[in-house]
């Protein structure tokens, strides 16, 4: 027993009549095909009824306009409903835009702090080409690379802590453990400075390698190995935290999609409301097609 059934019996009598109206009549004819309770309920009320009798016939036609008002009560009521749907969904799709606005303007500042951090990653293979190309294929360190080996420093002063070559057979065991260090800028735990042909720091040359203390921050120091040289390079302690701020994004960056939530949720919502509102809006002038 459902809404349908409590109009199909209000009407059956206007039925037996033939009084209704021409989607009415379809209507129950179709319920009727589907429900086997109505279809008692008709019988019985056929059976009971004597249609040739006129007199009853009028007084049961009076009583046939009682469910008529029964049906556009709770037509008014249920055409309210549908527009409250409405207008819920119109308020979810609202706020859909305005999350969507919220979640580009986010993706564009996040896209902009990428950008603005990859630059780290170009500087970095810059000052490993610099040093490296200062080095070219020479075996031995001459005054003059060691002059232009503090000009490498200093372009990027402010931002290197220490700049290091080490001849490769002084570091062999150490290439061997880390064979992925080769032909790119890796960052790794730092080589003992020890072992180095020249380190330069703030001060310019250092004497005392000894008494170097190195990174114990792995990201922040870079490696690359290059012909007869090992060039390695710190990055001062202040420098770090963009460093930092750049593998973050990078490795552990938020999805595309995390940006997209809200917005995605009160369209979704939009269209589960607009569905029931159009599934309520066939019934109710399914309704009204009974009333007229
Ligand atoms: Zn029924």
């Amino acid at each position: 027993m459902n809404n349908k059934c409590d109009i199909v019996r209000d009407l059956l009598p206007s039925y037996i009549d033939n009084i209704c109206s021409k989607e009415s009549n379809q209507f129950i004819k179709e319920h009727l095909t589907r429900c086997v309770n109505c279809g008692k309920i008709l019988d019985t009320m056929k059976s009971d009824i004597n249609i040739s009798d006129e007199i009853y016939k009028i007084e049961r036609l009076e009583t046939t306009k009682k469910p008529f008002t029964k049906v556009s009560g709770f037509l008014n009521f249920q055409k309210k409903f549908t527009n409250y749907i409405l207008i819920f969904a119109l308020i979810s799709l609202l706020f859909g835009i305005y999350f969507l606005a919220n979640s580009n303007n986010e993706m564009k500042k996040y896209k902009e702090e990428v950008n603005r951090l990859g630059v780290v990653e170009q500087e970095k293979k810059a000052i490993m080409n610099d040093a490296i190309n200062v080095l070219g294929d020479s075996t031995v360190l001459t005054n003059q690379k060691e002059e232009q080996l503090l000009k490498v420093f200093e372009k990027y002063n402010g931002k290197l802590n220490l700049l290091a070559i080490f001849p490769k057979t002084n570091v062999e065991d150490w290439i061997k453990e880390n064979a992925l260090v080769r032909n790119e800028p890796t960052t790794i735990y730092p080589i003992n400075y020890q072992k180095a042909a020249i380190v330069i720091g703030n001060e310019g040359i250092i004497g005392s390698k000894e008494k170097i203390i190195p990174s114990d921050y792995d990201l922040g120091n870079v490696v690359m190995e290059n012909g007869n040289w090992v060039v390695q390079y710190e990055y001062k302690t202040s420098y770090e935290n963009i460093i930092e701020k750049y593998h973050q994004l990078k490795y552990y960056g938020p999805n595309i999609l995390s940006f997209y939530q809200l917005p995605i949720l009160f369209v979704s919502i939009f269209t589960v409301l607009c569905i029931i509102w159009l599934f309520l809006k066939k019934n109710n002038s399914q309704l009204k097609g009974l009333i007229d």
